[in-house]
C-alpha cells in the first residue's frame, strides 16, 4: 500500500478515536446535568409540600383559637346570669360581642385558609403529576447515556488496537511529522489532497514546482496550511 494511503488510513482512526474520546468526556457532563435536574424537580415538590404544611398549621391555629373565643363566649353567657348591676350586664354583652366579632373574623380567615389550602394541594398534585413524567423522562435518558457510554468505550477500544498496525507501518519520521500537524487542524487532517491544482484544506493554489513533486509521490507540504500533500 503507498505511503499516503496508509497516512489516510491511520488519519481516519484517529479521526474516530478523537470523536469517541471526545464524546467519553460529554457523557458524563450530561448525566450530571440530568441528575441535577432531577434533583430540582425533587426539590421543587419538597418546598411546595412544605409550604402546604405551613398553611396546615395555620389553619389549625386558628381552629384552636376559634374554640377558645367560644368558651370565651360560654364563660361569659354564665356569668350574664349572675350580675347584679346593670353596668355589670352592659360590660358582659359587650365582652360577648367582641368574642363573637372574633369568632366571625377567625371563620373568615379559616375559610380562606382552607381555600388556599385546597388549591396548593391541587398544585402539589399537578406539579407531582409533571415531575414523574419528568422524572420518567429524565431516567430514560440516563439509562440511554450509560449504555452509549459502554457502548463507546467499547468501540475506542477498538479503534485504539487498530491504532498500532497501522502507525507501525509508516516510517517514525513521517509519523512525526504527521503528529506533529494533526492536533493544530480543528478537522483533525493532517493530509490534505490536491484538487484541480490546489490544496482541498486551505484552497491555496499549490505551484507548479511543489505540483510536481507531488506527483513524483514526494512528502510535500501546503504552503498555505502545512498539511501533508497528495494526489487525488
Ligand atoms: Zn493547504
Amino acid at each position: 500500500m503507498a505511503l499516503f494511503d496508509r497516512l489516510r488510513d491511520l488519519q481516519k482512526v484517529d479521526l474516530v478515536i478523537f470523536q469517541l474520546r471526545q464524546r467519553m468526556r460529554q457523557i458524563p457532563k450530561e448525566t450530571a446535568t440530568l441528575e441535577a435536574e432531577l434533583k430540582k424537580q425533587e426539590e421543587r415538590l419538597a418546598v411546595l409540600e412544605k409550604e402546604t404544611k405551613k398553611e396546615q398549621v395555620f389553619q389549625k391555629e386558628t381552629e384552636l383559637e376559634l374554640a377558645v373565643r367560644e368558651e370565651e363566649i360560654k364563660k361569659c353567657q354564665k356569668h350574664l346570669m349572675e350580675v347584679k348591676t346593670n353596668k355589670e350586664y352592659s360590660a358582659v354583652l359587650a365582652e360577648i360581642e367582641r368574642a363573637k366579632k372574633a369568632i366571625s373574623d377567625q371563620e373568615e380567615k379559616a375559610l380562606l385558609l382552607m381555600d388556599k389550602i385546597s388549591g396548593m394541594k391541587n398544585a402539589y398534585k399537578e406539579e407531582e403529576r409533571k415531575s414523574a413524567q419528568e422524572k420518567n423522562l429524565l431516567e430514560a435518558k440516563r439509562k440511554a447515556l450509560t449504555g452509549e457510554e459502554a457502548e463507546t468505550k467499547s468501540r475506542l477500544e477498538e479503534e485504539e488496537k487498530k491504532r498500532p498496525v497501522l502507525s507501525g507501518a509508516v516510517s517514525k519520521e513521517i509519523l512525526a511529522i504527521y503528529e506533529r500537524i494533526l492536533p493544530t487542524k480543528s478537522n483533525r487532517k493532517a493530509l490534505a489532497g490536491v484538487v484541480n491544482g490546489s490544496c482541498s484544506g486551505c484552497h491555496f493554489r499549490i505551484p507548479t514546482v511543489t505540483m510536481d513533486r507531488v506527483h513524483k509521490g514526494e512528502v510535500v507540504f501546503c504552503d498555505g496550511c502545512s498539511r501533508i500533500l497528495y494526489l487525488e
